[in-house]
């Protein structure tokens, strides 16, 4: 979002769609008091705006992204405690792991309502209930297409057909659960006429929800805003459910297509944790949230974000799925608040408020990296590890703790985010089959490397030694190939150090991919050759576990 004396101007012309902007007096003599139209006379009480989190199941589709039910669990946790109101957990039929991940966080995770995906297909909307009916708050997502394009290539179906099915699908899952969302998937591209009648069906068949969705982010903001207020005006029951939309950022405008979906009367939005998701992914929670707390005076409108969690949660979702932010990102990118350029620098430093619209720690930004070391007690790195966002329980507590002594042996100061590090490979451990018991490599300028490699399966122990390779860490991969019988194409490999000094650890992320799937890998070390082992390690042990779960042995 632009500077607030900038963004009020956009706001304001937005509204009149593709008319001339007129000439205005010099920014710099005006202080725009901005006036919604929504909220022109309302309350002095905002309006509240559920905030549905789709991390776990629109987000985890973003190549690469996926995460094992540990994962999930830890992320559950995190989004409950940033105040998200939903937590969309996944697509029950999709996959047993899938349905296993929404059943747990159905039964374990409290405080939020978790809801489930389907089809409009019997069968789907059964298993979706299957795994939410456990939640404090259970709610069904039910999602069937009505733009022409996607009626006639895709599901081959006529309009009457599509109501029937969308009225049908919302009363099975009224059957099960009182809390129902129904989505017209391509909702944008839906011609407004049979975009309402769908909406007034599934409202009377009993949707709680209805959710605009802009799956190809192919709308603007004048364009959601009209959608929004057409279905405000026309739809006779629209008073009976919330309007949610759900934005795709292939514009990169997915953000603001949601605030301007909530101006015209929206009351939910679905968003992910860094704006994840497929392609160039969702509207990203962090930026909504924020924009509407600090444009609270426009927008008249609120959210249960504990904006102080962001930061944490964001951290969190890059450490689990390896797709870091860019430094740039707002809110949570490390140079979101880094007023370096020296014109904005004196000003920082008379009036903060001269070019700060939001302070770092509001979003969260710790002001000073706390720092531990060898005589920091486990009292302590429980602290530290819940004030980063992470839920480390029993054992888990023990093997950190007992890690973070090893640790601190070899490194005088440890930071937050070698702590990360820390519970990070713990909870990406949980399920290795193989683990690295040694290695050995010789290598040098214009010789073949050596490498000699243990590796632990159970309570086994094999060993191989081979020649051969580009480098030691291309070497060793061979070698890992060979021992574990798995052989995969290496797609993407970084080494980077997680915090600062000759000492720091190094973190590796490789992803490798294995018929047709792509699997991460990651893990850290003072060692960068020890990492980048025992990263392709882990990725062999994701590829293992899906194989398994696909045979049913989990
Ligand atoms: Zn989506």
């Amino acid at each position: 979002m632009a500077r607030a004396d900038e963004g009020t101007v956009g706001v304001a012309q937005a509204d009149q769609g593709s008319a001339v902007i007129p000439c205005l007096q010099p920014l710099s003599n005006l202080y725009f008091q901005a006036t919604n139209p929504m909220t022109k006379n309302a309350p002095s009480t905002p309006r509240p705006i559920v905030i549905f989190d789709t991390t776990l199941r629109d987000g985890e589709q973003s190549p690469g992204a996926s995460m094992n039910l540990a994962e999930k669990m830890e992320l559950a946790h995190a989004l409950v405690e940033l105040g998200v109101d939903v937590i969309e957990a996944g697509f029950p039929i999709a996959s047993p792991g899938d349905f296993e991940a929404v059943r747990e966080i159905a039964r374990n995770i409290h405080g939020s309502t978790i809801c489930g995906l389907a089809r409009c297909r019997e069968a789907d909307i059964r298993r979706a209930w299957e795994a939410v009916q456990y939640a404090e708050r259970p709610r069904i997502h039910v999602f069937l297409a009505t733009s022409a394009i996607h009626r006639e290539h895709k599901l081959r179906m006529g309009k009457d057909e599509i109501i029937e099915r969308a009225i049908a699908g919302v009363k099975q899952a009224r059957g099960f659960c009182p809390d129902v969302e129904f989505s017209p998937e391509d909702a944008s591209r839906t011609e407004a006429d049979f975009l309402c009648r769908v909406v007034e069906a599934a409202i009377d068949a009993g949707a709680t929800t209805v959710n605009i969705p802009d799956t190809v982010g192919y709308a603007t903001p004048t364009h959601m805003g009209n959608v929004i207020q057409t279905l405000r005006n026309r739809v006779p029951n629209i008073d009976r459910a919330i309007i949610s939309v759900h934005c795709h950022n292939d514009l990169g405008m997915a953000v603001a297509n949601s605030l301007m979906a909530i101006e015209a009367g929206a009351g939910q939005v679905e968003c992910t944790i860094n704006g994840l998701g497929e392609r160039a992914g969702n509207c990203s929670l962090e930026e909504v949230a924020m924009a509407l707390r600090t444009r609270g005076d426009y927008y008249q409108a609120a959210t249960r974000i504990n904006t102080q969690r962001l930061v944490p949660t964001s951290r969190l979702v890059a450490n689990i799925t390896g797709i870091q932010v860019q430094r740039n990102k707002a809110i949570v990118g490390q140079n979101a608040f880094a007023h370096e350029a020296g014109i904005h620098q004196d000003g920082m430093l008379k009036e903060r408020t001269t070019y700060e619209i939001m302070r770092p720690e509001d979003v969260g930004f710790s002001m000073s990296d706390l720092v531990l070391g060898k005589h920091s007690g486990r009292a302590a790195l429980i602290d530290r590890a819940k004030a980063m966002g992470y839920n480390i329980v029993g054992e888990q507590i023990d093997t950190v703790f007992e890690q973070f002594k090893i640790l601190a042996d070899k490194k005088k100061a440890i930071y937050d985010a070698d702590i990360a590090a820390l519970i990070e490979q713990q909870i990406h451990t949980i399920a290795e089959r193989w683990t690295l018991d040694s290695y050995k490599v010789i290598c040098g300028t214009g010789q073949v490397p050596e490498v000699t490699l243990r590796l632990r399966h159970g309570d086994e122990k094999q060993t191989v030694s081979i020649a051969g390779g580009d480098g030691p860490i291309d070497a060793i991969f061979l070698a890992i190939e060979q021992v574990t019988g798995f052989t995969v194409i290496c797609r993407d490999f970084h080494v980077h150090s997680v915090t600062v000094g000759k000492d720091a650890q190094g973190e590796v992320m490789v992803q490798v991919e294995h018929d047709g799937q792509v699997y991460r890998g990651r893990a850290v070390s003072t060692d960068s050759v020890e990492a980048s082992a025992k990263a392709f390690l882990n990725a062999i042990n994701r590829i293992v576990s899906v194989s398994s779960e696909e045979k049913g042995e989990t």
